[in-house]
């Protein structure tokens, strides 16, 4: 599978972004972006998760978001 963002190299991860989650009688199921990244176009913010440039913004601008709140209490 091609890299959705580029088209040009390999996607060999997924964005692990959340974007639904399905909770069902016996477990809740995170539904994820996974749109195929590769290497150079994927981006990474701790942990073992890769995001699209599109979600690692919107992650970026709520952990900002945060940082506020914290510093006006
Ligand atoms: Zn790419
Ligand atoms: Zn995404």
């Amino acid at each position: 599978m091609k890299c959705s963002v580029c088209g040009v190299n390999q996607g060999t991860k997924l964005c692990d972004y959340v974007v639904d989650q399905v909770i069902s009688v016996r477990q809740v199921l995170n539904r994820t972006c996974d749109k195929s990244l590769c290497v150079s176009c994927s981006l990474h913010l701790g942990g073992n998760y890769d995001f699209c440039p599109e979600h690692a913004q919107k992650i970026k601008k709520q952990m900002f978001e945060r940082e506020k709140q914290v510093c006006r209490q």
